[in-house]
């Protein structure tokens, strides 16, 4: 339907105006009926939907109606899957229909930059170009049902530590090309409804009221045609935020933002059309929500815990399997051990707590897949409410893992341990299941590890044990997609969207995390995860990219379109795998790209493409991947743009970041010249990129040692080296009198006009 939004704004009163860029409470934004303007409802997100049922508290966390708890972020980061992350979308955009629901409150691209962050359960990736995928597919499967998204926490969200007060200190570079870019192609390839603005500072400015950022980069230049809205609670200062560009202040300010708003217009310090082009934006939004309602919607319950159970199945990463123990045989005795059983750790802690149609129990579902020979026993093993070893419960474990042909443990992270609102302070599962796990091995050769927490793990357990699945926090059906892989139904196709280190000092935010009073310093810049540990020669417990399945794979037959191009033509890059092994499987093919020789600091390689393809045994498929100029580029701060150097580029296909299979070389020419601006104190290297001044310089060096042949050998030095980081005005000193201030002054002329 078209509507004057205009004309609708024109017949607003200035308090009704105001009051639009404030939520009526918790989850509502307010009506103005007299103009049929309707109240919509955003709510929780990101991967299951947390509606509150009845009254909300003033805290919005009382009890939500039942809805589909798909695995978390960090779960549906590890498969790589695009379109399976569509469909949980779709899902998703299903429900809110079904309960009314018009902007769902996800999906958060923040960057993994600490393994600690509290949050990283519903975080995506350490990568941006990952994370930006996974959260561009998510936001078109939701908004393909006519429900809006809110892509959050915009931006440099990476701790819950003082989340409401810090400040991150961080360069451009590592800004545009780390932390921004995870946001950017979602918001270019998707066009979320809205965006929710972080609560922190960056460099100084809290995100609510940070112009750069909001007007400048996400609507500027970014072209958002939504609206922004603020984290719960995260306006600091109302006008300034409404200056800034964020239109909706949520949740209700129970009139007070309103009122400044007013104020601020009624006192001329600001501009009415500023609260208009605001207004205006978040009308468009509502008559959307209201326009693709679908009326009498439903959702089947069913299918959706089916999705979830696939998807969870095709996130789960193997991350061990010495001597193939898995998958088990469905016959013999099998230990199942671990509170984890009883009591699944299938969804984080905060915001995105969901209220689940049903839940897996993995004992009944591994019974189930397990043929009737399987003689399967359980035992609790620990405790989840404390870390204290309970010997009764080991003692009963270690019997049955003794009496067993293996034992599975289910270990990982209590949901005391991560959360929305705090971050960890070590990597490591509790005392008592490490104890447990360490005491089992003296029993049992043949251990298997589930894991289920949210972020990466310490196992100094690993050595113990044959075999480890990382589950991740799997979702309702986590329990059904465990058995289907236990027993090899389908083999393991995730892989890790983010690192584990060794341990947590090697991790490069270490020093730095979570910073000192309200401020956070990025002081690792550029390298985040795996930019960090490659370019340290450095081999983490798991590298990014990295899980094994129950199949091989073989890549061959690389091949590029063109050896050569310009920065503003594209490559494609076919290469071919093969599955060959004797199961079907899914492999995620990754291509990374290397800036061979750069002038400026730069990660070893950089993610720029992926695919995955499911392969049956003995099946071989060709990939073909695309890439554009952001896939070579770097941030210029001098240009303020992406800049490609010329140069040559390596494109490294492999398994993971750290097992390349296939290279590949291309040659790209930069059509972009950047002026190079000479000065007295450029150095006789920097005037040598130019030929005249190359010529100059080498007089210089000569007119400076007084003589033609160079006296180097006697010194055992290379004098063009050893020169070339002298300034052009300390040449006037050491030329003895022949380079003159005039012939400098005019040589520079000469340098910056030619
Ligand atoms: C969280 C957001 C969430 C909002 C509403 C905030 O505390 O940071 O992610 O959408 O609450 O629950």
């Amino acid at each position: 339907m078209t509507r004057d939004i205009k004309s609708i704004i024109s017949q607003m009163t200035l308090e009704e105006k105001a009051g639009l860029c404030s939520g009526l409470d918790f989850w509502h934004t307010k009506s103005v009926l007299r103009l049929g303007i309707p109240s919509i409802m955003v709510t929780d997100g990101p991967h299951g939907l947390r509606k509150q049922s009845g009254e909300s508290d003033h805290l919005g966390l009382n009890c939500s109606v039942p809805a589909t708890c798909f695995p978390s972020g960090a779960t549906l980061a590890s498969s790589w899957d695009r379109s399976l992350i569509e469909k949980v979308g779709i899902a998703l955009g299903e429900e809110c229909q079904a309960e009314d629901v018009s902007i769902l409150l996800g999906p958060a691209a923040n960057i993994k930059r600490s393994p600690l962050c509290g949050r990283n359960f519903e975080y995506f990736s350490e990568d941006p170009y990952l994370s930006s995928q996974m959260a561009a597919s998510h936001i078109k499967g939701v908004q393909s049902q006519g429900v809006g998204t809110s892509l959050k926490h915009f931006a440099v969200n990476n701790q819950e530590h003082r989340r409401l007060s810090i400040n991150a200190v961080i360069d451009e570079r590592t800004l545009r090309e780390i932390y921004l870019s995870s946001f950017e192609a979602a918001v270019k390839q998707s066009k979320p409804w809205t965006v929710m603005c972080a609560y922190n500072k960056i460099n100084g400015d809290y995100c609510s009221e940070n112009e750069y950022l909001l007007n400048s980069i996400l609507k500027k230049e970014w072209c958002h045609e939504g609206f922004i809205m603020s984290d719960w609670g995260a306006v600091n200062e109302r006008v300034g935020a409404l200056k800034a560009g964020l239109e909706l202040e949520m949740p209700s300010s129970n009139g007070l933002g309103d009122s400044k708003i007013v104020e601020a217009v009624k006192n001329k310090s600001l501009s009415e059309d500023v609260l208009d082009k605001a207004v205006e934006r978040i009308l468009g939004i509502i008559f959307k929500a209201v326009d693709n309602k679908k009326e009498n919607s439903i959702f089947d319950k069913e299918e959706h815990h089916k999705l979830a159970r696939k998807v969870a199945r095709e996130c789960m990463v193997l991350l061990k399997n010495e001597e193939n123990i898995l998958p088990l045989k469905k016959e013999g005795t099998i230990a199942i051990i671990g509170a984890f059983v009883k009591t699944p750790r299938y969804q984080g802690g905060g915001s995105s707590h969901i209220n689940p149609t049903k839940l897996d129990n993995v004992l009944d579902e591994i019974k189930k897949s397990a043929s009737i020979n399987c003689n399967i026993s359980y035992s609790q093993g620990f405790s989840l409410i404390s870390d204290d070893t309970d010997e009764y419960l080991v003692d009963e474990a270690i019997t049955a893992a003794a009496k067993s042909q293996v034992a599975v443990i289910f270990a990982g992270l209590p949901d005391r341990y991560e959360s929305e609102g705090y971050d960890r302070t070590h990597m490591r599962i509790p005392e008592n299941q490490i104890e447990l796990i360490q005491k089992i091995a003296k029993v049992q050769d043949n251990i298997v590890v589930i894991l289920s927490n949210g972020s990466p793990l310490e196992m100094p357990w690993l050595n113990n044990i044959k075999g480890v699945l990382e589950g991740y926090i799997g979702g309702q059906a986590a329990g059904g997609a465990v058995a289907d892989l236990l027993f090899g139904d389908f083999s393991p196709c995730g892989k890790l969207a983010e690192t584990f280190p060794k341990k947590l000092s090697d991790n490069p935010s270490y020093l730095n995390f979570p910073g000192e009073d309200d401020t956070v310093e990025y002081k690792e810049g550029l390298f985040v995860g795996y930019r960090y540990y490659d370019k340290k020669d450095q081999l983490p417990l798991f590298s990014f990219g990295y899980g094994l399945s129950y199949t091989s794979f073989e890549y061959s037959d690389i091949t590029l379109d063109k050896k050569t191009m310009s920065d503003n033509e594209t490559l494609k890059v076919c290469f071919k795998i093969k599955n060959t092994g004797k199961t079907t499987g899914k492999e995620i093919a990754q291509l990374y790209v290397n800036d061979v020789e750069s002038t400026v600091i730069r990660p070893l390689k950089e993610l720029k493409a992926f695919e995955k393809v499911e392969l049956k045994a003995g099946e071989d498929k060709t990939i073909t991947l695309t890439l554009d100029k952001r896939a070579f580029a770097y941030y210029n701060l001098e240009i303020k743009d992406w800049h490609i150097e010329s140069g040559n580029f390596e494109i490294l296909v492999g398994a993971s970041s750290k097992d390349i299979k296939l290279k590949e070389i291309v040659y790209i020419k930069s059509t972009v010249v950047i002026e190079k601006k000479f000065s007295r104190n450029s150095t006789l290297g920097d005037i040598m990129i130019d030929p005249y001044g190359a010529k100059i310089a080498q007089r210089l060096i000569k007119d400076m040692l007084g003589e033609e042949d160079s006296p180097g050998d006697d010194l055992g030095t290379d004098m063009n080296t050893m020169f070339k980081d002298f300034v052009l005005r300390s040449m006037v000193t050491f030329s003895g009198n022949k380079f003159t201030e005039e012939i400098m002054d005019s040589l520079i002329e000469k340098l910056n006009n030619d």
